[in-house]
């Protein structure tokens, strides 16, 4: 068997074109949507996240507001920050860029974000309404897995699905909203003890863990739906035998291939519906705070 590709670019561009319908609803209605991205320290990488964010953002319509804080910002100093962000009407949307210097706990400061400028999906009155099966703003990453799901067009109801990783943001928000859509579902993490044993079960297999190579063939069931939201930055040796940096995911996505129905590639799956999600939370969340009155 080979497996057909779960195209990411051509999803994103899906949501994408959702996300510029809900912004031109919201754009007639109260004005352009604007997105406040938080940049803690000046981390040349998280820079250059924040400038492809601002791109995104523009290409449909979302105005977008880089505010910058210093490496020696402090919780309070943050939390003030964010206080100010939530109580702006012109800000209709808030993202803090992580990583955060040390000493700020992430999720002490996602928090603190007003839960309808949440685009990320992080404060825990969004992912509680994940839990509830009725989420609004739902974390981006757990919405670009289900997009690829869905894609397959296999049927998820009464599917056996397993879940590899438990993180905050994905494992567990992808695990709920299977459940959600009535697959059986078995979530795995760092103490499974036979982590094989659970995977070859799996009619729809998703990986969140962090590790190159971990999904091997022997560990796919034939024909399973593979989603591969893994980003590792591996060095090899290239065909040309000269040292190369390249990204992959946690799947063996040569010989995972060769055994799955489905497979999302990386780069090019999980991680490009992502970002197109976040545009489509953002959209979201303005018209959210519109209809709620709140705009
Ligand atoms: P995390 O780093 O918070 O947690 C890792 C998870 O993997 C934990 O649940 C841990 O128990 C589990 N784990 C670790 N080793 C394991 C093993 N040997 N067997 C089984 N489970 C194991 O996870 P995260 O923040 O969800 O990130 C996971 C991966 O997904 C990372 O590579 C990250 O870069 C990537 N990621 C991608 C996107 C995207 O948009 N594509 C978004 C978020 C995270």
């Amino acid at each position: 068997m080979v497996a057909k590709i779960l195209d990411g670019t051509r999803v994103a561009a899906r949501i994408r074109g959702e996300a510029g319908q809900i912004v031109r609803d919201v754009t007639a209605r109260k004005g352009r949507p604007k997105l406040a991205g938080v940049l803690v320290g000046g981390a040349p990488a998280a820079k250059a996240y924040a400038a492809s964010q601002q791109k995104q953002c523009e290409l449909v319509g979302i105005d977008y507001q880089l505010c910058e804080l210093p490496d020696c910002t402090t919780a309070k100093d943050l939390t003030a920050r964010l206080g100010e962000l939530n109580a702006d009407p012109t800000v209709t949307g808030i993202i803090v860029q992580l990583p955060l210097p040390e000493g700020i706990d992430p999720a002490k400061v996602q928090l603190c974000i007003d839960p309808y400028k949440d685009v990320e999906g992080v404060n825990p009155v969004n992912i509680g309404m994940v839990f509830e099966g009725e989420p609004i703003i739902a974390p981006c990453t757990a919405l670009a897995v289900m997009a690829l799901v869905r894609e397959s067009r296999v049927q998820i109801e009464g599917a056996e699905a397993v879940v590899v990783g438990h993180s905050r943001i994905v494992g567990k928000p992808v695990a709920l909203m299977l459940v959600n859509e009535l697959a059986t579902v078995t979530t795995c993490h760092i103490a499974t003890r036979d982590l094989a044993g659970h995977t070859r079960r799996a009619e729809i297999l998703v990986v969140a863990v962090g590790k190159p190579a971990l999904i091997t063939a022997d560990m796919v069931k034939p024909g399973a739906v593979v989603i591969d939201v893994g980003i590792n930055r591996i060095r090899e040796t290239g065909p040309d035998g000269e040292p190369r940096r390249r990204i992959v995911g946690d799947v063996d996505f040569e010989a995972v291939s060769q055994v799955a129905g489905f497979i999302s590639p990386v780069p090019g799956g999980v991680g490009s519906v992502t970002t197109a999600m976040l545009l489509r939370n953002t959209a979201e969340a303005a018209r959210q705070q519109i209809d709620a009155g709140r705009a």
